[in-house]
């Protein structure tokens, strides 16, 4: 192998239509997607041989821990810096994420994520940052549960494949529903459970999920989502119950 051929799917801006460009550029072992986008950046010339404008994306650690650089790579919605080419069926297509309003070429506005983990108060409520002293014991079990579902990095590939998460939709999202889970777990983050739990009541809470499950699959953390999803429908449920008796 000689050369990389890669079919990138643009869009100029976030009202311009999208549009399809094709680039070859010189086999270089060991290469992943970013190095090549990389490398179409010095030379941006594509396969007809036209100079055209450099294709944008972003990313950072390089490591697959940040999640800026998701996309879809033939198909597969995936971090960009472990997509490697020896291992990707030529032409390589590469896209956007679909869920989320494009910003130029393969970079996505996630908004909606953070907005949902706004919206869940995914984060520990603390009064202040004197010393508070030692906090609550956590049982070796507890850890190996929270450090999973904190290894979340808002790439997006949950919602990306998850079909009940439409463009224009109001689901959280399967990756907010986790941290709900996360925050409940901690023994100060449960001091506002049931605010977040409220949240997951209303409309585009946990009843939007169709449990398809393909949230699971494609998360490159491993993080049990079907699991969180399914304690978060237990505490919903809890939840409801215990307003009803005590209201009645
Ligand atoms: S749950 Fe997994 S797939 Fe979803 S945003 Fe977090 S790391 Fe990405
Ligand atoms: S299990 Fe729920 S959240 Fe996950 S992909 Fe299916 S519908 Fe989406």
């Amino acid at each position: 192998m000689d050369t990389i051929s890669f079919r990138i799917k643009r869009q100029d801006t976030p009202e311009g239509g999208p549009y399809w460009e094709e680039f070859v550029i010189p086999y270089q072992k060991n290469s992943n997607v970013i190095s090549c986008l990389m490398d179409i950046q010095k030379n941006p010339v594509n396969a007809k041989g036209r100079e055209v404008a450099p294709v944008v994306w972003e990313s950072n650690c390089l490591e697959e821990v940040c999640g800026t650089c998701t996309m879809r790579v033939n198909g597969q919605v995936r971090q960009a810096c472990s997509a490697l080419i020896d291992r990707l069926e030529q032409p390589i297509v590469v896209e956007p994420m679909s869920k989320f309003p494009v910003v130029r070429d393969l970079i996505v506005d996630r908004t909606r994520m953070f907005d949902a983990l706004k919206q869940v108060q995914a984060w520990v409520p603390v009064d202040g940052y004197y010393d508070l002293g030692p906090g609550e014991r956590i049982s070796p079990n507890h850890q190996q549960i929270a450090y999973k579902l904190s290894e979340c990095m808002t790439c997006g590939c949950c919602v990306e494949a998850c079909p009940q998460y439409a463009k224009d939709g109001d689901f959280l999202g399967p990756a907010a529903v986790s941290q709900v889970r996360l925050f409940n777990m901690h023994p100060t983050g449960k001091n506002i459970a049931e605010e977040r739990i409220d949240v997951l009541t209303q409309k585009g809470g946990i009843t939007s999920c169709g449990n398809a499950q393909n949230c699971v699959e494609v998360c490159p953390k491993g993080i049990p989502l079907t699991e969180s999803i399914a304690e978060m429908g237990r505490q919903v449920s809890q939840r409801f119950w215990k307003t009803l008796f005590r209201a009645a």
